[in-house]
Order: C-alpha cells, then sequence, then structure tokens
C-alpha cells in the first residue's frame, strides 16, 4: 500500500469552493495543504474543506454547481460538514434542456468476445441456472425445502448447470391487485423468470387460492415454448393445493420431478463466442461515500462508454440519486422522445415520493453523511457519473424488459435490492456496483463486480471487493485504468472463467419488489 504522507485533497471543476480531504485518517488541524491554506479543523478522509472564505448564503461549489448554501460565515480552511449547509431545492421538471447535448460519437470497440450462453429467443446468459419462479409467499418454504434437496440430489448428475435459485418474493396475495401500480411488482417478476441467465426454462409453484394466479403472472405468449411436441406454450406449474398432492412430500417429489426435466435441457447448454455487444449491464452504487463520484464512479462511467462502444447495452438507474442531475440527463437525451420518457419517469417518482410527504433528500443514510456525503445535491452528482458521457438512448419504466443496446435510463429506486431486481427484470446478466462505505451485497441470479472507492476499504475488504478504485485517489491509476480493468474483468467474469467475490462466498442478497400499490 502507498503510504500517504503529503496533504491530498480532490477538486472536481475549476470552479469548486470546496474540496475533499482523500488522505486516510483525514488530516489535523494545522496541516498545510500545497496550495499553502492551513487547515482549521481536523477534517476526516472524504469529508470537505472551504478553500475559500465562504459568506454565510455563499454557494457552496462541487462538481461545479450549488450542493448547499452556507448557513453561517464559514472561513478558508474549516470543516465544511452538513450541518452548515442548507439544501437547494430540486430543479423543476419544466423548461428542461432536450437533447441540446449532441455526445461526439465515439469510435467503435471491436474484436471483444466473451463465452455466453445463447438463448432461443437471442438474448446470452452469463451463467446457466434453474430458476424456480413462485407466484406467492406461501410455497416459499415448501420451495425452498425442495431447492436444498435439489441442490443434494440432482445438481451433481447436471454438471453443467451451474446453480438453482427460487425466485422467493413476498408478493401473490394480500394485495390490490387492480391497483395503479401493481403491474409493477406483476411485470418484474414475469420478466426476472425470463431473466437471460435462465435459459428460458421458466418453472412455475403456485399455491392455488393466491390472487396472483399462474396464467396472470406468466399469460400466454409471454413465455418461450417449452414443450417442442406440443408446439405450443404450456407453462408448467406445480400447484401445491391441487387435489393430487397427499401430504407434504408429495409436493417436493413434484417439484423436484419438474425440476430435473428443466435441469436436463439447462445441461446440454455450451458455451459460445459472443461479442461484448451481448453483454446487459446493470450499473449501481450503495453504501456511497465522497470518494463514490471521485474514483469508483467516474472509473464505471469511462467503463459505460466502452461497453456502449462495444454495442452492449447499459443501464443506469436510481431514480432519487440522479433527479438532481435531470438536466444533465435530459440533455444528453438522444431524442426528444427519450427526454420526455425520462421526465415523465421522474415525474412519477416525484409523486409517489410526495404521497410519503417525503422528497428525494430522504435517500441519503448517516453513513453518506459520515462518508462526508452532506445531502442528495452531492451524493447525485457523483452518483450519475456512473452513466459515462454516451447519449441516453433508452427509458425503461420499474420492471419493464429491455429491447435495445446502448445507454438506458432504467427507472428504479436507489434502495440496492430493489433497484438489483428490477435490472434482473430488465434482462441484466452482469451487475457492478460500487461501494465506498462497503456493503458484501450479492445476487443469486446473476454476478455483481464490486468496486471499492477507497484503497483502505479494499485492503480491509479484500475478500469482498472485486476492483480497487481507490488507485485513482492515491494516484497510482487513472480513471481509465481502472475503466479497462472493469471492462476486462467484465468479460472474464461474463465468460465463467472468473467468480466474484459475492459468488465465491455465496452471498445473495433476497430480491426485492418494488410494489407502490396498496396491500390489503
Ligand atoms: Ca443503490
Amino acid at each position: 500500500m502507498p503510504t500517504q504522507t503529503l496533504p491530498l485533497t480532490i477538486s472536481m471543476h475549476p470552479s469548486d469552493n470546496v474540496a475533499i480531504v482523500a488522505n486516510d485518517g483525514g488530516l489535523p488541524a494545522g496541516t498545510v495543504l500545497s496550495n499553502g491554506l492551513v487547515l482549521k479543523d481536523k477534517v476526516p478522509q472524504g469529508h470537505k474543506v472551504a478553500l475559500v472564505d465562504l459568506a454565510m448564503d455563499a454557494p457552496v461549489l462541487r462538481y461545479g454547481i450549488p450542493i448547499g448554501y452556507a448557513l453561517k460565515d464559514i472561513p478558508a480552511g474549516s470543516w465544511v460538514h452538513e450541518r452548515l449547509l442548507t439544501m437547494p431545492d430540486a430543479r423543476e421538471l419544466d423548461n428542461l434542456p432536450i437533447a441540446t447535448v449532441k455526445p461526439a460519437v465515439q469510435p467503435p470497440l471491436e474484436g471483444y468476445t466473451f463465452e455466453g450462453y445463447r438463448n432461443a429467443d437471442g438474448s446470452v446468459g452469463t451463467r446457466n441456472i434453474l430458476a424456480i419462479t413462485q407466484t406467492v409467499q406461501c410455497v416459499a418454504a415448501v420451495t425452498d425445502f425442495a431447492v436444498q434437496r435439489i441442490k443434494v440430489e440432482l445438481l451433481p448428475k447436471f454438471p453443467n448447470v451451474d446453480d438453482v435459485v427460487a425466485l422467493e418474493h413476498s408478493y401473490g396475495c394480500g394485495v390490490a391487485i387492480d391497483a395503479p401500480g401493481a403491474e409493477i411488482p406483476i411485470r418484474t417478476l414475469r420478466n426476472i423468470s425470463l431473466n437471460p441467465n435462465f435459459g428460458g426454462e421458466v418453472m412455475v409453484v403456485s399455491l392455488g387460492c393466491e390472487k396472483l394466479q399462474p396464467e396472470r403472472l406468466m399469460p400466454p405468449g409471454s413465455f418461450a415454448i417449452v414443450d417442442e411436441r406440443q408446439a405450443e406454450s404450456v407453462l408448467d406449474v406445480v400447484c401445491l393445493q391441487d387435489d393430487a398432492h397427499v401430504g407434504f412430500m408429495s409436493m417436493v417429489d413434484a417439484i423436484m420431478r419438474q425440476a430435473e426435466t428443466h435441469l436436463q435441457r439447462l445441461n446440454v447448454r455450451q458455451r459460445e463466442t459472443v461479442p461484448a455487444s451481448e453483454l446487459v449491464v446493470g450499473v449501481q452504487c450503495g453504501g456511497s461515500d465522497a470518494f463514490s463520484g471521485v474514483t469508483a464512479n467516474p472509473a464505471v462511467g469511462y467503463c459505460t462508454d466502452l461497453l456502449v462502444r462495444a454495442g452492449a447495452s447499459v443501464m443506469f438507474s436510481e431514480t432519487t440519486e440522479v433527479r438532481d442531475g435531470i438536466d444533465q440527463l435530459t440533455a444528453r437525451a438522444s431524442t426528444p422522445e427519450v427526454a420526455e420518457a425520462m421526465i415523465r419517469e421522474m415525474a412519477w417518482y416525484d409523486a409517489y415520493l410526495q404521497r410519503g410527504k417525503v422528497d428525494r433528500s430522504a435517500n441519503t443514510t448517516p453513513g453518506n453523511k459520515k462518508g462526508g456525503l452532506s445531502n442528495i445535491v452531492e451524493k447525485a452528482m457523483g452518483s450519475i457519473v456512473k452513466s459515462g458521457s454516451a447519449a441516453i438512448t433508452g427509458v425503461l419504466a420499474p420492471g419493464e424488459k429491455l429491447k435495445q443496446k446502448g445507454l438506458t435510463y432504467a427507472a428504479t429506486p436507489a434502495s440496492d435490492f430493489i433497484c438489483g431486481t428490477l435490472q434482473l427484470a430488465a434482462g441484466m446478466n452482469l451487475h457492478v456496483f460500487t461501494t465506498g462505505r462497503g456493503t458484501p451485497y450479492g445476487l443469486a441470479e446473476c454476478p455483481v463486480i464490486k468496486v471499492a472507492t477507497r484503497t483502505d476499504l479494499a485492503r480491509r475488504w479484500h475478500d469482498l471487493m472485486d476492483i480497487n478504485a481507490g488507485t485513482i485517489a492515491d494516484g497510482s491509476k487513472t480513471i481509465e485504468d481502472v475503466g479497462w480493468e472493469m471492462f476486462h474483468l467484465m468479460l472474464e467474469v461474463a465468460s465463467g472463467r472468473k467468480k466474484t467475490w459475492a459468488e465465491h462466498w455465496k452471498l445473495h442478497n433476497a430480491l426485492v419488489l418494488f410494489n407502490p400499490a396498496p396491500v390489503t
């Protein structure tokens, strides 16, 4: 590890009047910075120092925009923490710049491939997994019992299959299933069942009396033909309330019997060389700190540009974390229609939050603040850079399935598990997740590459973090270096040649459906 002896601060924009302290452990009062400024307070790592005298009500500029206004006079060299700032109001959703920025078209990136599983619908999986869909939470424990036996008794017979995963969730009954918004959890569940990593082998466990009936979850035509002999879509459902079942073991045996037919078909899948354009990458951050927007997220943004140049699909999400940068996003929309769709999704989310009598400022956590992020405006400016610089060509509502390549804004809550769940529904086959405070997040359905924003976290969590972007703050690597490292690691992980740490330890967070509709 490089030892940092010299005081190191990082500004993001020439007009910034604050900078963040990069040194591990922060800097003590009295430290003389390279520009001669003397620190008046001890400033923790990742926190802001005033570069000039800030008068009361003066804008505090980071990323070249006001992240807040000084509540009192703040002399140069002081620690600028969240209690010294008021937060700007959210940007109105009218009079936004619409498709005004035309990002320079980058040269295509050709010749990059990975080894993936090509599906009948043309999509490509990075893993070969049997997923068992459930219509309702009631069947979760029975399905889990069967899955444990499948893993022990069946999976060893099918060495080409990576895993068996029960798509457990809390939806399906006791819900206002016809309420506006109920379509979100329903289509999320439907589209997750069709994730490319599951090979089109849809298998459903149902209770029988639940509100979300199998044919509503997976209507005819929504899934691939399961039985070629019948040449029509026959949904494979094990219904626990079926009269045929006498005793618990009858249910478990039925699930195992059906699982075996799907495992047989999945087992003949073979990896083949496919272009990098078949990657469907969801980018996300969680447990963010002030370095997220300096190291890891800009590196992800650089990698996002590489992926777009390679013809791949990239989704960025987390509505409350990009809401404050809406003007940047609508300006980068490829067409007015894309910009309008973005505004529509943001307006829907504003209204959703308003129903709960909060706004996007409810997003920031105690950990964010401890990590130096004063408020959601500062957090958003650091989060939005994950989207890179390419034109935004698509917009998805929560739970919708992605149908195009390029850069898409997939509207989701910022909640790590809900965002990941919705990106899975969109068809994500690879997930990239940045963290500054540290989270052991992982998914059973898709590999998750985790990126540390600080070397100190990467050192302590050496067997949880896949990439250390803290090297950017240390000065030993550039944003471009780490972006390329990420791109190459993605191809290795997608090919199954490398496992992520979350896969190695089998760290599998729960699917969490986004249900904005009432429960009954
Ligand atoms: Ca998140």
